[in-house]
């Protein structure tokens, strides 16, 4: 069994007595092998000598009312055989009491690249997300923290926050770990039924079109190729979609053309799952580039 510590104070105890480097992986647990793969790459970074924490928490303030706090699977037993199994040398499972002491009323805000995509259907979500990471960041002190492209957007804003209150945390991507058929593993893919889960290889499969759409025509206009990306969405998934954007893949600014890099991100609403996938959109002008997702 690796060491479970479940207090602020514990942590603190182990973080005193660590090696470095310590390398952290924050999930929400409910662990797949996208995280796995996540936690593989933090044993490298740590190298054999160095210090591997992956925290568990669901985040309550990242959740919106009505969102799927209480039902998000918690799997506890089998997270601690993957984190083990992928590397890892200890888990950090606070409970929220442990974490948001009564009263709390300091808040991290990025205000600029959390305003489009998932941070416009789901306000106060980044805010939830960059104060629990800034804490974990504060509690944990890791040199090197890595973090899913599967959230895009999350990513951006975590390397916006480090940059802009210079915490000093070296923010490493990791390319997105995919079905066979593409579908990008997430812990919310069990919300849905065996014929959602059949339909919801669409969107991969769109996003690698788009992709292709794009290669093959650098001048196609971003609104067009967004158009075409939604309604082939909706058609492909049966789904509701909640956006399908382009957008600059450092500041994640809205673009007309593609005459830099840029990112292709989307949401759908399938079954009770809210589903969300990216992909990196190249044109001849050396915009863009590829991510090397791999699959499992
Ligand atoms: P979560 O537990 O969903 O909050 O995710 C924890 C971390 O794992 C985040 O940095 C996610 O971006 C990352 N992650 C989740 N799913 C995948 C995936 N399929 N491929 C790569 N990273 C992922």
């Amino acid at each position: 069994m690796l060491p479970l510590l479940n207090t602020r104070g514990a942590l603190r105890g182990w973080r005193e007595a660590a090696s470095a480097p310590v390398v952290l992986v924050p999930t929400m647990g409910a662990l797949h092998e996208g995280h796995a793969a996540l936690i593989r790459t933090a044993r490298q970074l740590a190298q054999p000598e160095g210090s591997v924490v992956v925290s568990i928490f669901v985040n309550p303030t990242q959740f919106g009312p009505g969102e799927d706090y209480s039902r998000y699977p918690r799997t506890l037993a089998a997270d601690e055989a993957l984190c083990r199994a992928a590397g890892a040398d200890v888990i950090f499972q606070p409970e929220p009491a442990s974490m948001y002491l009564p009263g709390h009323s300091v808040t991290v805000e990025e205000s600029a690249l959390s305003r489009g995509l998932c941070g416009a259907a789901r306000p106060g979500h980044f805010r939830g997300v960059c104060t629990v990471v800034a804490k974990l960041f504060h509690l944990v002190q890791p040199e090197t923290a890595v973090f899913g492209e599967k959230d895009y957007q999350q990513l951006a804003i975590i390397r916006r926050m480090v940059r802009d209150l210079d915490f000093p945390v070296r923010i490493v991507g990791h390319p997105t770990v995919r079905e066979a058929d593409g579908l990008a593993l997430s812990s919310r893919n069990r919300y849905l039924t065996a014929a959602e889960r059949t339909a919801a290889a669409g969107i991969p499969r769109t996003l690698e079109e788009a992709r292709r759409r794009v290669e093959a025509d650098p001048q196609i206009r971003v609104r067009s190729l967004e158009e075409w990306v939604a309604s082939a969405l909706a058609e492909a998934t049966g789904g509701r979609v909640d956006y399908a954007a382009v957008v600059d893949a450092e500041s994640l600014e809205p673009l007309e053309f593609f005459d830099r890099p840029a990112r292709l991100a989307v949401a759908v609403h399938l079954g009770a799952a809210r589903l969300i996938d990216n992909v990196a959109l190249s044109t001849d002008n050396g915009a863009g580039g590829h991510s090397s997702g791999g699959k499992v």
